[in-house]
């Protein structure tokens, strides 16, 4: 494989994890998985969360996929993706947004304010149903997530 086979695989599996995620939020995790969620929309006692547990699935899937790869090289690039996307998510969801192991930086500007404020809205709605802003890092507009809480609060 070129050097921009392996990227462009990169760099999709990316994208791809991101409509996953948002997906998988919205239809699975709100939906038939919330006994697992549910903890990550309550306050957190101690380090972990049974919400963890999601990433701890996905940890192990991207091993075996890794183990695949070593078979057939195009896999081994789709779990890099895969890792990478999870590293971004656990750095500004978990660390950014959730202020995990330690970090304490709340953004003031720019895309990493709108990405905190977004998410921020999705807490807003404490149960499973009615709830905004189920992708992460296509942030919508925290002002359109505000009015659309705001009418459905209203109904
Ligand atoms: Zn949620
Ligand atoms: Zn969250």
């Amino acid at each position: 494989m070129t050097w921009y086979e392996k990227l462009l695989i990169v760099l999709a599996m990316v994208l791809f994890m991101e409509v996953f995620a948002w997906a998988t939020h919205k239809y699975v995790m709100h939906g038939w998985g919330w006994g697992w969620h549910r903890s990550h929309h309550e306050p957190r006692e101690g380090a972990f969360e049974r919400n963890d547990l999601y990433a701890a699935t996905f940890a192990v899937i991207v091993i075996a996929l890794f183990a695949l790869g070593t078979v057939w090289e195009p896999v081994w690039w789709v779990a890099l993706g895969i890792t990478v996307y999870g590293a971004i998510y656990a750095f500004v969801h978990d660390m950014l947004v959730h202020q995990r192991f330690g970090l304490r930086w709340v953004p003031r500007r720019g895309y990493f304010k709108r990405l905190h404020q977004a998410h921020r809205l999705h807490h807003a709605v404490k149960g499973k149903e009615g709830g905004v802003s189920f992708g992460f890092l296509f942030a919508p507009d925290p002002v359109r997530l505000k009015r659309r809480l705001a009418e459905r609060a209203e109904r």
